[in-house]
Protein backbone atom coordinates (compact mmCIF):
# COMPACT_ATOMS: atom_id res chain seq x y z
CA UNK A 1 0.00 0.00 0.00
CA UNK A 2 1.39 3.52 -0.80
CA UNK A 3 0.35 6.62 0.93
CA UNK A 4 1.37 10.21 0.33
CA UNK A 5 3.31 11.50 3.57
CA UNK A 6 3.35 15.39 3.65
CA UNK A 7 6.71 14.73 5.87
CA UNK A 8 8.48 13.75 3.10
CA UNK A 9 6.87 15.03 -0.11
CA UNK A 10 6.60 11.51 -1.44
CA UNK A 11 4.45 8.65 -2.08
CA UNK A 12 6.25 5.92 -0.17
CA UNK A 13 5.04 2.00 0.49
CA UNK A 14 3.07 1.88 4.02
CA UNK A 15 4.61 -0.32 6.63
CA UNK A 16 2.56 0.12 9.75
CA UNK A 17 5.00 -0.61 13.46
CA UNK A 18 2.28 -3.08 14.57
CA UNK A 19 0.25 -4.18 11.77
CA UNK A 20 -1.81 -5.90 14.43
CA UNK A 21 -2.82 -2.18 15.42
CA UNK A 22 -2.17 0.60 13.10
CA UNK A 23 -2.66 3.74 14.79
CA UNK A 24 -4.47 6.95 12.96
CA UNK A 25 -4.93 10.01 14.48
CA UNK A 26 -7.51 13.00 12.78
CA UNK A 27 -7.88 16.48 13.69
CA UNK A 28 -11.68 16.77 14.34
CA UNK A 29 -14.05 19.39 14.39
CA UNK A 30 -14.26 22.18 16.91
CA UNK A 31 -18.25 22.08 18.12
CA UNK A 32 -19.35 25.55 18.22
CA UNK A 33 -21.42 25.91 15.32
CA UNK A 34 -22.59 23.63 11.94
CA UNK A 35 -20.17 21.25 10.24
CA UNK A 36 -19.82 23.10 6.57
CA UNK A 37 -19.53 20.79 3.46
CA UNK A 38 -15.61 21.52 3.43
CA UNK A 39 -15.19 20.24 7.09
CA UNK A 40 -16.66 16.87 6.31
CA UNK A 41 -14.28 16.12 3.39
CA UNK A 42 -11.38 14.99 6.19
CA UNK A 43 -14.46 13.34 7.48
CA UNK A 44 -14.88 11.05 4.45
CA UNK A 45 -11.83 10.70 3.02
CA UNK A 46 -10.08 9.37 6.65
CA UNK A 47 -13.04 7.09 6.74
CA UNK A 48 -12.68 5.47 3.69
CA UNK A 49 -8.54 5.04 4.35
CA UNK A 50 -9.89 3.40 7.63
CA UNK A 51 -11.84 0.93 5.96
CA UNK A 52 -9.17 0.44 3.37
CA UNK A 53 -6.74 -0.02 6.38
CA UNK A 54 -9.40 -2.45 8.36
CA UNK A 55 -9.72 -4.57 4.96
CA UNK A 56 -5.84 -4.97 4.94
CA UNK A 57 -4.28 -5.16 8.37
CA UNK A 58 -5.95 -7.08 11.18
CA UNK A 59 -6.41 -4.16 13.82
CA UNK A 60 -6.76 -0.58 13.26
CA UNK A 61 -7.10 2.10 15.87
CA UNK A 62 -8.81 5.09 14.56
CA UNK A 63 -8.97 8.50 16.56
CA UNK A 64 -10.88 11.29 15.70
CA UNK A 65 -11.32 14.02 18.37
CA UNK A 66 -14.22 16.60 19.40
CA UNK A 67 -12.30 20.01 20.17
CA UNK A 68 -14.66 20.97 23.06
CA UNK A 69 -12.83 23.74 24.61
CA UNK A 70 -11.94 27.18 22.38
CA UNK A 71 -12.47 30.49 22.26
CA UNK A 72 -15.51 30.10 19.63
CA UNK A 73 -17.07 27.66 21.99
CA UNK A 74 -16.68 30.14 24.68
CA UNK A 75 -18.05 32.94 22.37
CA UNK A 76 -20.93 31.06 21.37
CA UNK A 77 -21.67 30.58 24.94
CA UNK A 78 -21.65 33.61 26.38
CA UNK A 79 -23.91 34.92 23.14
CA UNK A 80 -26.39 32.12 24.18
CA UNK A 81 -26.14 32.81 27.91
CA UNK A 82 -25.25 28.97 28.86
CA UNK A 83 -22.57 26.91 29.51
CA UNK A 84 -20.30 25.55 26.97
CA UNK A 85 -21.02 21.88 27.52
CA UNK A 86 -24.96 22.85 26.14
CA UNK A 87 -22.94 24.09 22.95
CA UNK A 88 -20.18 21.62 22.75
CA UNK A 89 -22.78 18.54 23.32
CA UNK A 90 -25.57 20.36 20.87
CA UNK A 91 -23.07 20.99 17.64
CA UNK A 92 -21.45 17.13 18.89
CA UNK A 93 -24.65 15.49 18.18
CA UNK A 94 -25.76 17.13 15.21
CA UNK A 95 -21.66 16.46 13.82
CA UNK A 96 -22.34 12.62 14.52
CA UNK A 97 -26.06 12.67 12.73
CA UNK A 98 -24.36 14.37 9.74
CA UNK A 99 -21.40 12.43 8.86
CA UNK A 100 -23.65 9.68 9.50
CA UNK A 101 -26.09 10.53 7.29
CA UNK A 102 -22.25 10.74 4.75
CA UNK A 103 -21.58 7.05 5.30
CA UNK A 104 -19.26 8.08 7.82
CA UNK A 105 -18.74 5.34 10.19
CA UNK A 106 -17.84 6.43 13.82
CA UNK A 107 -13.70 5.94 14.89
CA UNK A 108 -12.61 3.81 16.86
CA UNK A 109 -12.17 6.48 19.51
CA UNK A 110 -13.89 10.22 19.89
CA UNK A 111 -11.61 11.72 22.66
CA UNK A 112 -13.09 15.08 23.86
CA UNK A 113 -10.48 17.53 25.79
CA UNK A 114 -12.45 18.45 28.82
CA UNK A 115 -11.90 14.82 29.35
CA UNK A 116 -8.12 14.71 29.13
CA UNK A 117 -6.96 17.72 31.04
CA UNK A 118 -5.10 15.52 33.44
CA UNK A 119 -3.00 14.12 30.33
CA UNK A 120 -2.86 17.55 28.79
CA UNK A 121 -1.50 19.57 31.83
CA UNK A 122 0.80 15.70 32.15
CA UNK A 123 2.17 16.81 29.12
CA UNK A 124 3.13 20.41 29.66
CA UNK A 125 4.63 19.57 32.59
CA UNK A 126 7.06 17.56 30.64
CA UNK A 127 7.74 19.60 28.39
CA UNK A 128 8.44 22.47 30.95
CA UNK A 129 11.31 19.92 32.78
CA UNK A 130 13.07 18.96 29.63
CA UNK A 131 13.58 22.97 29.24
CA UNK A 132 10.94 22.98 26.01
CA UNK A 133 8.37 25.38 27.43
CA UNK A 134 8.63 27.82 29.76
CA UNK A 135 5.76 29.80 32.13
CA UNK A 136 5.57 33.31 31.69
CA UNK A 137 3.11 36.03 33.26
CA UNK A 138 0.26 32.72 33.98
CA UNK A 139 1.26 31.29 30.48
CA UNK A 140 3.21 28.47 29.30
CA UNK A 141 4.74 28.95 25.94
CA UNK A 142 6.58 26.19 23.86
CA UNK A 143 10.13 27.60 23.35
CA UNK A 144 10.60 27.10 18.85
CA UNK A 145 14.49 27.70 18.94
CA UNK A 146 14.66 24.46 21.40
CA UNK A 147 13.49 22.20 19.03
CA UNK A 148 15.82 22.16 15.76
CA UNK A 149 13.63 20.28 13.70
CA UNK A 150 10.88 22.95 14.15
CA UNK A 151 9.46 24.01 10.19
CA UNK A 152 10.49 20.17 9.28
CA UNK A 153 6.72 19.20 7.87
CA UNK A 154 5.65 22.79 6.16
CA UNK A 155 9.25 22.92 5.21
CA UNK A 156 9.23 26.18 5.95
CA UNK A 157 12.36 28.45 7.16
CA UNK A 158 11.28 30.64 10.54
CA UNK A 159 10.62 34.12 8.57
CA UNK A 160 7.94 32.14 6.49
CA UNK A 161 6.76 30.51 9.44
CA UNK A 162 6.27 33.53 11.01
CA UNK A 163 4.40 35.28 8.84
CA UNK A 164 2.03 32.00 8.13
CA UNK A 165 1.17 32.01 11.45
CA UNK A 166 0.36 36.07 11.46
CA UNK A 167 2.28 34.96 15.24
CA UNK A 168 1.40 37.65 18.43
CA UNK A 169 4.23 39.33 19.39
CA UNK A 170 3.81 39.68 22.94
CA UNK A 171 5.92 40.93 26.51
CA UNK A 172 5.90 37.13 27.98
CA UNK A 173 7.43 35.71 24.58
CA UNK A 174 11.28 34.81 24.61
CA UNK A 175 11.04 34.67 21.32
CA UNK A 176 7.98 35.83 18.51
CA UNK A 177 7.70 32.40 17.54
CA UNK A 178 6.84 30.52 20.83
CA UNK A 179 3.22 29.22 20.89
CA UNK A 180 0.89 28.88 23.81
CA UNK A 181 0.55 25.47 25.40
CA UNK A 182 -1.80 26.87 28.37
CA UNK A 183 -3.21 30.30 29.06
CA UNK A 184 -4.81 32.29 32.18
CA UNK A 185 -8.88 32.35 31.93
CA UNK A 186 -10.56 35.61 33.74
CA UNK A 187 -13.32 34.83 36.29
CA UNK A 188 -16.14 34.30 33.88
CA UNK A 189 -14.02 32.15 30.97
CA UNK A 190 -14.43 28.59 31.05
CA UNK A 191 -11.08 27.38 33.12
CA UNK A 192 -8.85 24.48 34.67
CA UNK A 193 -7.19 24.14 37.65
CA UNK A 194 -3.42 23.78 36.70
CA UNK A 195 0.07 24.56 38.32
CA UNK A 196 -0.10 27.48 36.53
CA UNK A 197 -3.13 28.73 37.88
CA UNK A 198 -6.98 28.44 36.51
CA UNK A 199 -6.96 28.76 32.80
CA UNK A 200 -7.25 26.61 29.35
CA UNK A 201 -5.07 24.64 27.11
CA UNK A 202 -4.12 25.83 23.50
CA UNK A 203 -5.65 24.51 20.75
CA UNK A 204 -2.24 22.38 19.46
CA UNK A 205 -1.32 20.71 23.18
CA UNK A 206 -5.04 19.27 23.09
CA UNK A 207 -4.05 16.56 19.96
CA UNK A 208 -0.80 15.72 21.02
CA UNK A 209 -1.81 14.46 24.80
CA UNK A 210 -4.92 13.06 23.27
CA UNK A 211 -3.13 11.34 20.80
CA UNK A 212 -0.46 10.27 22.50
CA UNK A 213 -3.29 8.98 25.39
CA UNK A 214 -5.06 6.81 22.84
CA UNK A 215 -2.49 5.93 20.49
CA UNK A 216 0.85 6.05 22.01
CA UNK A 217 3.43 8.19 21.47
CA UNK A 218 4.20 7.30 17.49
CA UNK A 219 1.56 6.52 15.60
CA UNK A 220 1.36 5.34 11.91
CA UNK A 221 -0.66 8.39 10.15
CA UNK A 222 -1.87 11.75 11.30
CA UNK A 223 -4.72 13.63 9.27
CA UNK A 224 -6.53 16.62 8.75
CA UNK A 225 -7.01 19.34 6.23
CA UNK A 226 -4.00 20.80 4.02
CA UNK A 227 -4.83 23.99 6.38
CA UNK A 228 -3.58 22.44 9.35
CA UNK A 229 0.12 21.65 8.45
CA UNK A 230 1.47 25.06 9.51
CA UNK A 231 0.87 26.30 12.05
CA UNK A 232 -1.56 23.20 13.97
CA UNK A 233 0.50 20.02 13.22
CA UNK A 234 4.02 21.35 12.83
CA UNK A 235 2.92 22.03 16.28
CA UNK A 236 1.80 19.24 17.75
CA UNK A 237 4.87 17.30 16.21
CA UNK A 238 7.41 19.64 18.02
CA UNK A 239 5.42 19.47 21.26
CA UNK A 240 5.11 15.58 21.20
CA UNK A 241 8.46 15.07 19.69
CA UNK A 242 9.94 16.73 22.81
CA UNK A 243 7.65 15.19 25.03
CA UNK A 244 8.99 11.63 23.96
CA UNK A 245 12.71 12.77 24.34
CA UNK A 246 13.19 12.89 20.43
CA UNK A 247 10.64 9.72 19.15
CA UNK A 248 9.67 10.20 15.90
CA UNK A 249 5.53 11.14 16.67
CA UNK A 250 3.92 10.49 13.40
CA UNK A 251 5.61 8.51 10.36
CA UNK A 252 2.56 9.45 7.86
CA UNK A 253 1.02 12.10 7.39
CA UNK A 254 -1.69 13.12 5.15
CA UNK A 255 -3.80 16.04 4.47
CA UNK A 256 -6.40 16.28 1.93
CA UNK A 257 -7.02 19.59 -0.67
CA UNK A 258 -9.59 22.14 0.42
CA UNK A 259 -13.16 22.46 -1.06
CA UNK A 260 -14.57 25.51 -2.88
CA UNK A 261 -17.60 26.20 -3.54
CA UNK A 262 -18.80 27.45 -7.21
CA UNK A 263 -14.41 28.20 -7.97
CA UNK A 264 -14.56 30.45 -4.64
CA UNK A 265 -13.37 30.33 -1.00
CA UNK A 266 -16.19 29.32 1.48
CA UNK A 267 -16.64 32.35 3.57
CA UNK A 268 -19.10 33.82 5.63
CA UNK A 269 -18.74 37.35 4.16
CA UNK A 270 -19.24 35.90 0.28
CA UNK A 271 -22.04 33.97 1.99
CA UNK A 272 -21.56 30.71 0.10
CA UNK A 273 -20.89 28.76 3.37
CA UNK A 274 -22.61 25.38 2.81
CA UNK A 275 -23.43 23.27 5.70
CA UNK A 276 -23.90 20.09 5.97
CA UNK A 277 -26.88 19.97 8.27
CA UNK A 278 -28.87 22.08 5.48
CA UNK A 279 -27.55 20.59 2.46
CA UNK A 280 -28.76 17.37 3.44
CA UNK A 281 -32.79 19.05 3.00
CA UNK A 282 -32.14 18.87 -0.76
CA UNK A 283 -29.40 16.31 -1.36
CA UNK A 284 -29.20 12.70 -0.83
CA UNK A 285 -26.08 12.27 1.80
CA UNK A 286 -24.46 9.47 -0.37
CA UNK A 287 -24.58 11.89 -3.46
CA UNK A 288 -22.60 14.40 -1.45
CA UNK A 289 -20.69 11.87 -0.15
CA UNK A 290 -20.13 10.94 -3.91
CA UNK A 291 -18.99 14.63 -4.87
CA UNK A 292 -16.13 13.97 -2.17
CA UNK A 293 -14.97 11.00 -3.21
CA UNK A 294 -15.11 11.79 -7.06
CA UNK A 295 -11.95 13.57 -6.65
CA UNK A 296 -8.30 12.36 -5.76
CA UNK A 297 -8.07 13.61 -2.06
CA UNK A 298 -4.87 15.80 -2.01
CA UNK A 299 -6.35 17.87 -4.89
CA UNK A 300 -9.02 20.49 -4.64
CA UNK A 301 -12.50 19.93 -5.25
CA UNK A 302 -15.44 22.71 -6.74
CA UNK A 303 -18.62 22.18 -5.76
CA UNK A 304 -21.83 23.51 -7.79
CA UNK A 305 -24.77 22.23 -8.48
CA UNK A 306 -23.63 20.60 -11.89
CA UNK A 307 -21.16 18.39 -9.79
CA UNK A 308 -23.99 17.38 -7.41
CA UNK A 309 -26.48 16.65 -10.27
CA UNK A 310 -23.82 14.56 -11.74
CA UNK A 311 -23.20 12.45 -8.41
CA UNK A 312 -26.92 12.20 -8.22
CA UNK A 313 -27.46 10.69 -11.54
CA UNK A 314 -24.19 8.24 -11.16
CA UNK A 315 -25.73 7.18 -8.16
CA UNK A 316 -29.09 6.13 -10.16
CA UNK A 317 -26.95 4.18 -12.54
CA UNK A 318 -25.20 1.98 -9.92
CA UNK A 319 -28.15 1.33 -8.03
CA UNK A 320 -30.16 0.98 -11.33
CA UNK A 321 -27.85 -1.67 -11.83
CA UNK A 322 -28.22 -3.23 -8.54
CA UNK A 323 -32.01 -3.13 -9.04
CA UNK A 324 -31.78 -4.84 -12.73
CA UNK A 325 -30.28 -7.70 -11.22
CA UNK A 326 -33.20 -8.24 -9.51
CA UNK A 327 -33.65 -10.96 -6.03
CA UNK A 328 -30.58 -12.74 -7.03
CA UNK A 329 -28.74 -13.32 -4.04
CA UNK A 330 -25.12 -12.29 -4.19
CA UNK A 331 -22.21 -14.76 -4.57
CA UNK A 332 -20.91 -15.53 -1.19
CA UNK A 333 -17.14 -15.14 -1.07
CA UNK A 334 -16.91 -13.05 -3.73
CA UNK A 335 -14.80 -9.44 -2.92
CA UNK A 336 -14.37 -6.46 -4.61
CA UNK A 337 -12.37 -6.44 -7.60
CA UNK A 338 -8.67 -6.60 -7.38
CA UNK A 339 -8.13 -3.75 -9.57
CA UNK A 340 -10.79 -1.67 -7.15
CA UNK A 341 -8.38 -2.39 -4.24
CA UNK A 342 -5.12 -1.77 -5.78
CA UNK A 343 -6.32 1.94 -6.90
CA UNK A 344 -7.43 2.45 -3.09
CA UNK A 345 -4.27 1.50 -1.89
CA UNK A 346 -2.38 3.27 -4.31
CA UNK A 347 -2.36 6.82 -2.23
CA UNK A 348 -6.40 6.06 -2.11
CA UNK A 349 -7.00 6.70 -5.82
CA UNK A 350 -10.87 6.79 -5.47
CA UNK A 351 -11.30 8.44 -8.98
CA UNK A 352 -10.11 5.19 -10.24
CA UNK A 353 -11.70 2.65 -8.06
CA UNK A 354 -15.04 4.45 -9.00
CA UNK A 355 -14.01 3.94 -12.69
CA UNK A 356 -13.93 -0.10 -11.60
CA UNK A 357 -17.29 0.32 -9.61
CA UNK A 358 -18.55 1.77 -12.86
CA UNK A 359 -16.64 -1.16 -14.94
CA UNK A 360 -18.92 -3.48 -12.91
CA UNK A 361 -22.60 -1.59 -13.31
CA UNK A 362 -21.67 -2.13 -17.28
CA UNK A 363 -20.98 -5.83 -16.45
CA UNK A 364 -24.56 -5.87 -14.53
CA UNK A 365 -26.49 -4.30 -17.67
CA UNK A 366 -25.00 -7.07 -19.82
CA UNK A 367 -25.35 -10.05 -17.20
CA UNK A 368 -26.92 -12.77 -18.21
CA UNK A 369 -26.48 -16.21 -16.55
CA UNK A 370 -27.79 -16.28 -12.90
CA UNK A 371 -23.81 -17.06 -11.65
CA UNK A 372 -22.78 -14.09 -13.43
CA UNK A 373 -25.17 -11.92 -11.97
CA UNK A 374 -24.28 -13.08 -8.37
CA UNK A 375 -20.81 -12.86 -9.21
CA UNK A 376 -21.01 -8.98 -10.04
CA UNK A 377 -23.70 -8.46 -7.32
CA UNK A 378 -21.25 -9.18 -5.10
CA UNK A 379 -18.67 -7.28 -6.29
CA UNK A 380 -20.39 -4.41 -6.41
CA UNK A 381 -21.64 -4.73 -2.99
CA UNK A 382 -18.10 -5.48 -1.56
CA UNK A 383 -16.70 -2.51 -3.48
CA UNK A 384 -19.43 -0.42 -2.56
CA UNK A 385 -18.95 -1.44 1.49
CA UNK A 386 -15.14 -0.22 1.21
CA UNK A 387 -16.22 3.32 -0.32
CA UNK A 388 -19.55 3.43 1.83
CA UNK A 389 -21.57 3.57 -1.02
CA UNK A 390 -24.43 1.53 -2.07
CA UNK A 391 -25.28 0.09 1.27
CA UNK A 392 -29.08 0.80 1.22
CA UNK A 393 -31.72 -1.38 -0.62
CA UNK A 394 -32.16 0.27 -4.42
CA UNK A 395 -35.54 1.40 -3.70
CA UNK A 396 -34.84 3.31 -0.42
CA UNK A 397 -32.25 5.08 -2.69
CA UNK A 398 -34.74 5.95 -5.15
CA UNK A 399 -37.66 7.12 -2.60
CA UNK A 400 -35.53 9.63 -1.27
CA UNK A 401 -37.39 13.07 -1.76
CA UNK A 402 -35.68 16.43 -0.51
CA UNK A 403 -37.04 17.99 2.35
CA UNK A 404 -39.73 20.36 2.07
CA UNK A 405 -40.67 22.26 5.31
CA UNK A 406 -43.89 21.00 7.22
CA UNK A 407 -43.41 17.90 5.28
CA UNK A 408 -42.85 14.64 7.42
CA UNK A 409 -40.24 12.65 7.37
CA UNK A 410 -40.18 8.87 6.65
CA UNK A 411 -39.98 7.75 10.31
CA UNK A 412 -42.86 10.52 10.38
CA UNK A 413 -44.79 8.92 8.16
CA UNK A 414 -44.06 5.12 9.20
CA UNK A 415 -44.80 5.77 12.91
CA UNK A 416 -48.17 7.17 11.88
CA UNK A 417 -49.01 4.18 9.14
CA UNK A 418 -48.73 1.78 12.16
CA UNK A 419 -51.32 4.24 14.19
CA UNK A 420 -53.52 3.85 11.60
CA UNK A 421 -52.83 0.12 10.69
CA UNK A 422 -54.45 -0.62 14.17
CA UNK A 423 -57.60 1.68 13.69
CA UNK A 424 -58.21 -0.31 10.80
CA UNK A 425 -57.62 -3.46 12.61
CA UNK A 426 -59.59 -2.50 14.95
CA UNK A 427 -62.31 -1.28 12.59
CA UNK A 428 -61.92 2.14 13.42
CA UNK A 429 -62.69 3.71 10.30
CA UNK A 430 -62.94 7.42 11.24
CA UNK A 431 -59.95 7.03 12.78
CA UNK A 432 -57.87 5.75 9.97
CA UNK A 433 -59.62 8.34 7.48
CA UNK A 434 -58.23 11.26 9.48
CA UNK A 435 -54.49 10.23 9.95
CA UNK A 436 -54.98 9.72 5.93
CA UNK A 437 -55.96 13.48 5.83
CA UNK A 438 -53.45 14.51 8.23
CA UNK A 439 -50.62 13.20 6.00
CA UNK A 440 -52.51 14.52 2.85
CA UNK A 441 -52.74 17.90 4.46
CA UNK A 442 -48.69 17.45 5.09
CA UNK A 443 -48.05 16.91 1.33
CA UNK A 444 -47.79 12.48 1.59
CA UNK A 445 -50.24 10.27 -0.28
CA UNK A 446 -51.45 7.00 1.32
CA UNK A 447 -52.43 4.09 -1.23
CA UNK A 448 -54.29 0.90 0.59
CA UNK A 449 -53.43 -2.09 -1.04
CA UNK A 450 -53.33 -5.90 -0.82
CA UNK A 451 -50.41 -5.69 0.66
CA UNK A 452 -50.63 -3.04 2.87
CA UNK A 453 -50.63 0.80 3.18
CA UNK A 454 -48.32 2.84 0.53
CA UNK A 455 -47.07 5.98 0.35
CA UNK A 456 -45.30 8.65 -1.70
CA UNK A 457 -44.37 12.21 -0.93
CA UNK A 458 -47.17 14.56 -3.57
P1 LIG B 1 -12.06 23.08 11.92
O1 LIG B 1 -13.30 22.69 12.68
O2 LIG B 1 -12.15 24.43 11.27
O3 LIG B 1 -10.80 22.88 12.72
O4 LIG B 1 -11.94 22.08 10.67
C1 LIG B 1 -12.08 20.69 10.79
C2 LIG B 1 -11.42 20.03 9.62
O5 LIG B 1 -11.98 20.46 8.37
C3 LIG B 1 -9.92 20.29 9.50
O6 LIG B 1 -9.29 19.06 9.17
C4 LIG B 1 -9.82 21.28 8.35
O7 LIG B 1 -8.59 21.17 7.69
C5 LIG B 1 -10.94 20.81 7.45
N1 LIG B 1 -11.45 21.84 6.54
C6 LIG B 1 -11.91 23.08 6.88
N2 LIG B 1 -12.32 23.76 5.78
C7 LIG B 1 -12.13 22.93 4.71
C8 LIG B 1 -12.37 23.06 3.29
N3 LIG B 1 -12.93 24.16 2.75
N4 LIG B 1 -12.04 22.00 2.50
C9 LIG B 1 -11.51 20.90 3.03
N5 LIG B 1 -11.25 20.70 4.34
C10 LIG B 1 -11.56 21.71 5.19
ZN1 LIG C 1 -5.08 18.37 15.76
Amino acid sequence: MQLHNTLTGRKEEFVPLDPRRVTMYVCGPTVYSYAHIGNARPAVVFDVLARVLRRRFPGVAYARNITDIDDKINAAAAREGVDIGVITQRFAAIYREDMAALGVLPPDFEPRVTAHLPQIIDMIQRLIAAGHAYEAQGHVLFHTLSFKEYGQLSGRDEQALMAGARVEVAPYKKHAGDFVLWKPSTPEQPGWESPWGRGRPGWHIECSAMAEALLGETIDIHGGGHDLIFPHHENEIAQSTCAHGGKIFARYWLHNGFLNVDHQKMSKSIGNVLLVHELLKSVPGEAIRLVLLTGHYRQPIDWTDEVVAEARKKLDRLYGALRDLGEVEAAPDVRAPQAFIDALEDDLNTPMALAELFELARAANKAESPADKARIKAQMLDAGSVLGLLQQPPAAWFAWAPQVDGRPTAEEIDALLVQRADARRNKQWAESDRIRDVLKARGVLIEDSKDGQRWRYA
